[in-house]
């Protein structure tokens, strides 16, 4: 396995749970990945084939309803997403089961309100590396200038890592800053993808996002961004307006025009999971399982 961000572990996680030795390699652990940034709210965001995401959703939304009722870092919470314009209901409406059209806020012209997992990422990062390490699962730092050469079935996790590692030049960078808050305490999310702004409450911190700065590779913040994402998120959430400001984040997400979870060969890439990697995790991983199933079944 190549990879420790949310999807290389939750595949490691799956295939150990199948009866499959797992190694996985990584440039970053998981703490330091990409998938550390995220808010991390369920929502299919920058992420195609329509088809396929919404059904590795509606896999990952049961998935993470189970691990809410224990100590993992996922919570189910209620939450609403404000629109500019009257709107039918979203393509991937099909995945969760409560969402409905609620009375807009003043100066938007239409909402809708449903439960989703909100995933606090250090913490559900250490839970899945501790079940890889229950697993019997391994994780080891290395940086791969290739994908390892082996009689063993490889499954490349590696994000935009794939950019080199799959000559994938597909792959781009869209930037996402956020901003950590403290000092409010909310009992839902609040969303408006035209920004995009979001407020995803933590146990202890709010996460204020974001941008989408396409093919932009610098992860320094910017404290003009930060600034104009505090005055956005403040405006969709007042109680904002007192926080004090913890920390900035920015990551890179792997957007592609369509994510990548194929085998070729003896190699299985998942990767290209855009904005919504955590939010399809375990879909994906269900179905890596299932590929690397078939492929050690059949002669190498
Ligand atoms: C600000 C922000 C907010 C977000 N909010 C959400 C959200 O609310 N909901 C949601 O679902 N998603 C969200 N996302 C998107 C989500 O973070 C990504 O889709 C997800 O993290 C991708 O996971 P990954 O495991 O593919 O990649 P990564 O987390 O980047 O992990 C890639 C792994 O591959 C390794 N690797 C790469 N190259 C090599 C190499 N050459 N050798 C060895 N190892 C290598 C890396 O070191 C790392 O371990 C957000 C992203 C950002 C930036």
């Amino acid at each position: 396995m190549v990879g420790a961000g949310v999807i290389g572990l939750s595949c490691a996680v799956r295939l150990a749970e199948a009866g499959h030795r797992v190694d996985v390699l990584a440039r970053e652990l998981p703490l330091e990945t990409t998938s550390v940034v995220a808010a991390a709210l369920w929502y299919p965001y920058k992420a195609l084939p329509a088809e396929r995401v919404t059904a590795w959703s509606a896999t990952s939304y049961d998935a993470f309803a189970e691990l809410a009722k224990e100590d993992t870092g996922v919570r189910m919470l209620p939450g609403t997403e404000v629109l500019h314009e009257r709107t039918a209901d979203p393509w991937w409406s099909g995945a969760v089961p409560d969402l409905e059209h609620v009375a807009p806020p003043p100066s938007y012209a239409d909402a809708w309100r449903f439960t989703a997992p909100v995933i606090d990422m250090p913490v559900y990062l250490r839970w899945l590396r501790g079940r890889l390490d229950e697993l019997g699962g391994t994780l080891t730092r290395m940086a791969l200038a290739a994908l390892p050469q082996s009689e063993d079935v490889v499954v490349n996790c590696s994000g935009l890592g794939s950019r080199r590692l799959a000559s994938d030049l597909d792959l781009h960078p869209v930037r996402g800053q956020v901003v950590l808050v403290e000092g409010v305490s909310l009992d839902r999310w609040w969303l408006d993808s035209a920004g995009p702004t979001y407020v995803v409450p933590r146990s202890d911190i709010v996460v204020a996002g974001g941008t989408d700065q396409d093919g932009d590779w610098s992860r320094t913040p910017s404290p003009e961004i930060a600034e104009e994402i505090l005055r956005r998120a403040s405006a969709l959430v007042p109680e904002l307006a007192r926080a004090r400001v913890v920390a900035h984040r920015v990551g890179l997400r792997p957007v592609r025009p369509a994510v990548r979870l194929e085998a070729e060969g003896r190699v299985i890439h998942c990767y290209g999971h855009g904005g919504a990697g955590v939010t399809v995790s375990w879909g994906c991983a269900d179905e890596v399982t299932a590929l690397v199933g078939g492929l050690v079944a059949a002669p190498g």
